[in-house]
């Protein structure tokens, strides 16, 4: 199939010329990458497509209430159904992330089904995008790509084709990508969106609960400890730093999720500008790091930990050893020390 223009691809959608459509996102997916592929998959089936979302990796149990989540495939634990599908699907859409490695194994063969002329769309915000789509629909000013899934499906095909399913799938990532609406990606736009999403029936109040006061009594006592015994401050920087060792992680039985927002703790703190979080998962180290006003999270992440993000929320790993992985955040923290005292003066 031909398709030069995106006009094209939106007529080829409606006119249900593709057979099957895979929509996948990044390895872990957040509540981001969960309602965007969830509220896209409610907007394709509204319009009577065959369509199949299939994440890399397993996520965090706090996002399983969202409507569709039964009907998710995850590469992980079903890779033959997964490959199958990717295999015969004519169209993917690739949500909330702008690199093919993102994905693991998945990004590979989804590289592959392009050389076979399968259609890539890619609809993401994050910075520096590889061009390995077709198609893409790619604003690093949104909120959030639930914020993009919403304004694509309104323009293209309606708002009747966004569901109350749909919209409580698309609130979600708004606002866990926004923190809440405070973050400084939310705009008077993203506010518009949000009112827009609350009159076609978006839940706000339990989104919210479901999404936050659903802690496991694991993870409260998870959050408890590193608050009292591990929670350290690095004054002279104005950082705070937590480190989890794979010993700590199994005391807490801690799964997929529990470790969420446990870095914005460290934000939460008077005069720090910067927070850490080093957790050393079975397959590498993986870092999160926040910041406030002028301090690039993503810049230092991507300088010494091959990571990146946005401006003050980004992530970073390490194949080395958690303790010199450590090690070798302290001795690059200094070289800013000077930078982070000056915008401790400034917020
Ligand atoms: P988190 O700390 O929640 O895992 O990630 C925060 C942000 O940083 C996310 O928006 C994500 O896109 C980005 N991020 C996390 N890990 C990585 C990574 O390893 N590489 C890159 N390029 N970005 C990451
Ligand atoms: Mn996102």
């Amino acid at each position: 199939m031909r398709i030069n223009t995106t006009a094209e691809l939106i007529e080829q959608i409606k006119n249900g010329q593709f057979e099957k459509i895979a929509i996948t996102t990044h390895h872990k997916p957040d509540g981001d990458a969960m309602g965007s592929t969830l509220g896209l998959w409610h907007i394709l089936k509204s319009l009577g497509q065959n369509a199949q979302v299939i994440t890399p990796t397993d996520y965090a149990d706090f996002l399983s209430w969202l409507p569709g989540n039964n009907s998710v495939i995850n590469f992980e634990e079903r890779i033959d159904e997964a490959t199958t599908y990717i295999n015969g699907a004519d169209l993917v859409f690739c949500l909330d992330f702008n690199r093919l490695s993102r994905i693991n194994f998945l990004g590979e063969i989804i590289r592959n089904r392009k050389s076979q002329g399968t259609k890539l769309v890619m609809i993401d915000h994050h910075l520096e995008a590889e061009e390995f789509y077709n198609f893409c629909f790619y604003d690093t000013t949104a909120s959030s790509t639930c914020e993009l899934v919403f304004e694509f499906a309104k323009e293209y095909f309606g708002t009747q084709s966004i569901s109350k399913d749909a919209v409580n799938c698309l609130y979600t990532g708004l606002m866990t990508d926004t923190g809440n609406f405070q973050h400084n990606n939310t705009k008077p736009h993203t506010h518009r969106i949000a009112a827009e999403m609350m009159e076609l029936g978006a839940e706000h109040i339990q989104i919210h609960q479901r999404i936050y006061d659903v802690f496991t009594l694991n993870r409260t006592r998870l959050f408890g400890y590193c608050m009292y015994h591990k929670l350290e401050i690095i004054e002279d920087c104005h950082t705070a730093l937590i480190y989890l060792s794979r010993e700590e992680l199994d005391q807490f039985q801690v799964v997929t999720g529990d470790t969420e927002g446990l870095v914005n703790f460290g934000l939460g703190i008077k005069g720090i500008v910067f927070s850490v979080l080093i957790i050393d998962r079975t397959e590498r180290v993986k870092m999160s790091f926040r910041s406030k006003g002028k301090f690039a999270a993503n810049e230092f992440a991507g300088n010494y930990f091959t990571g990146g993000g946005h401006f003050n929320a980004a992530g970073g790993q390490s194949e080395e050893p958690l303790e010199r992985v450590v090690e070798k955040f302290r001795k690059e923290l200094v070289k800013y020390k000077e930078q982070l005292k000056q915008i401790a003066n400034e917020l």
